[in-house]
């Protein structure tokens, strides 16, 4: 199995890369992101108590994390890889995935750092648009479409994040640089860190991904 983590600040073009990254190759998308906006969606309570962290832009407990994460590897089985966008997000998060699954076929290959500055993040992020039904990312500003609002793959509408407004991405990019930016220098040690730039032009960026991921 390939397994890669990608570290990137919020706009950097993760989950863009992941996504076609996971349906190129086959890949298992875990994008803690997701799962924990899945779990706000049930409508439980521990739903609730993460809504109201997410929209303060700050990170959800550990434990938390570590539970929806458990369930989704449990369907990693049949995958040719796992590709994780948005984990892990601190060093308590790296260490405690090592020691519970980096013993096995889930060890991590290859760690990705999306280099993006701010201020291009931040046009990113209130620009983002986000089909309702595939999941497929826009931008308002940057991108043409078939049909005013709506994706251009399937047709569906397309939403905005309730975190994706200038003061919560204030806040998560703070949180990048104090909680997850440690990271590189985690996984540079393990020699397991390549670093690319982001591109308004995805494809570019996607290959040289594949260029890394390849060998
Ligand atoms: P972005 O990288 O654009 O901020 P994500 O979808 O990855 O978007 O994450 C959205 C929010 O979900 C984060 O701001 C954080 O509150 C929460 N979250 C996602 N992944 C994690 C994680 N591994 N640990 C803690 N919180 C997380």
């Amino acid at each position: 199995m390939k397994n890669i983590i990608f570290i990137a600040a919020p706009g950097a073009g993760k989950g863009t890369q992941s996504m076609m990254l996971s349906e190129r190759y086959n890949y298992l998308h875990v994008s803690t992101g997701d799962l924990v906006r899945e779990e706000i969606a049930t409508g439980s309570e521990r739903g609730l108590a993460i809504k109201e962290i997410i929209s303060h832009g700050s990170l959800v407990n550990d434990d938390i994390i570590f539970d929806l994460l458990d369930v989704k590897l449990k369907a990693s089985n049949q995958a040719k890889g796992i590709i994780f966008d948005g984990f892990p997000r601190n060093l308590e998060q790296a260490k405690r995935y090592d020691q519970i699954y980096g013993k096995n076929e889930m060890d991590i290959d290859y760690v990705i750092h999306i280099d993006i500055d701010k201020d291009e993040a931040m046009k990113r992020i209130l620009g983002r648009l986000i089909c309702s039904k595939c999941g497929s990312i826009y931008n308002e500003y940057y991108d043409k479409f078939n049909n005013q609002n709506h994706c251009n793959s399937c047709d569906s509408t397309l939403d905005k994040r309730v975190d994706d407004n200038e003061v919560t991405f204030g806040r998560r990019f703070d949180v990048y640089l104090e909680e997850t930016k440690p990271l590189i220098d985690y996984y540079k040690e393990q020699n397991l860190l390549y670093t690319v730039k982001a591109s308004d032009n995805k494809e570019d960026v996607f290959k040289e991904i594949e260029s890394i991921i390849k060998g």
